[in-house]
């Protein structure tokens, strides 16, 4: 059968170009940053991947796919995974059904030729923010995984739906076919690194390095056959201070006995395979 690594690293960048602040109507400043990730942050990235041979799961929106064509397809000629995240970083919880069902067919379609062909297996929700509803119609969608859900830190488990929550009690429902891969704000570079929009400020590149790595020590320590997703966005992980950073987690990783990096498609095939389709 495959092959168990000890603990894989998932290495996620949401490549959200300008999407988000076109889709909130923000002037040239905001714009600028974006574009930052799409000039500067995405090649770095490439570059860093490719020294190391590792493979990544990029979480694009439509709009950045249509918008930056050439962007994704170096991604893509790359080797590397390339996943739904919604058209123009829209919150689906804002949306009606109808609304989030018409986003969900069309940034399937546009990451499914940006691929050339081959149709996204992964979703993650732009915000992490979810309707009651989305990951109904994205296992309906004919998604594989999603990855936006923080109920466990290291282990794939099946998404439930059909949950009903009231004060007096939740009442939890079945587990559907569609695999959660966990994500964590520790996780994720946004929250450490950036100011404004949803950010706390500029943390010293070694202290994110301590948590992120930390997290992969007790992975490797205590939790086998776990996965460890790092969540990163090209504008802010593309700085030369964090990529640097990026670079000393993938040595240290590497020196870790049984650590593999992966695309998430691929660990989440494994896992489906060993529990069932
Ligand atoms: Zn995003």
């Amino acid at each position: 059968g495959p092959e168990r690594p000890r603990v894989t690293v998932a290495l996620t960048f949401d490549h959200d170009g300008i999407s988000s602040s076109v889709e909130h109507d923000l002037g040239p400043f905001d714009r600028s940053r974006g574009e930052f990730g799409v000039r500067v942050g995405v090649p770095r990235i490439l570059d860093v991947l490719a020294r190391h041979n590792v493979p990544a799961t990029f979480f694009v929106p439509g709009h950045t796919a249509v918008t930056f064509p050439q962007s994704v397809a170096a991604i893509v000629g790359a080797g590397h995974e390339l996943g739904c995240h919604g058209w123009a970083h829209e919150d689906v919880a804002r949306l009606d059904e109808a609304a989030e069902r018409g986003i969900l067919a069309r940034s399937r379609e546009a990451i499914r030729a940006a691929a050339g062909g081959v149709a996204p297996v992964g979703y993650r929700a732009p915000y992490w923010s979810l309707a009651e509803r989305t990951l109904a119609l994205v296992e309906e969608a004919g998604f594989v995984y999603d990855s936006s859900l923080a109920w466990d830190d290291y282990y794939l488990a099946r998404v439930r739906h059909g949950d009903v929550h009231t004060a007096e009690r939740s009442v939890l429902g079945e587990s559907g076919r569609l695999v959660e891969v966990p994500i964590s704000h520790q996780l994720d570079d946004w929250p450490h690194f950036e100011p404004i929009r949803g950010g706390n400020g500029a943390a010293a590149p070694s202290a994110v390095e301590e948590v992120w790595l930390a997290e992969l020590r007790y992975a490797h320590a205590r939790a086998p056959g776990g996965v460890v997703t790092y969540t990163m966005h090209p504008e802010c992980i593309g700085r030369g201070s964090r990529i640097a950073m990026l670079e000393r987690l993938i040595v240290a990783a590497r020196e870790l006995p049984g650590v593999a990096f992966e695309r998430l498609d691929t660990t989440v095939a494994r896992w489906v395979a060993v529990h069932g389709g």
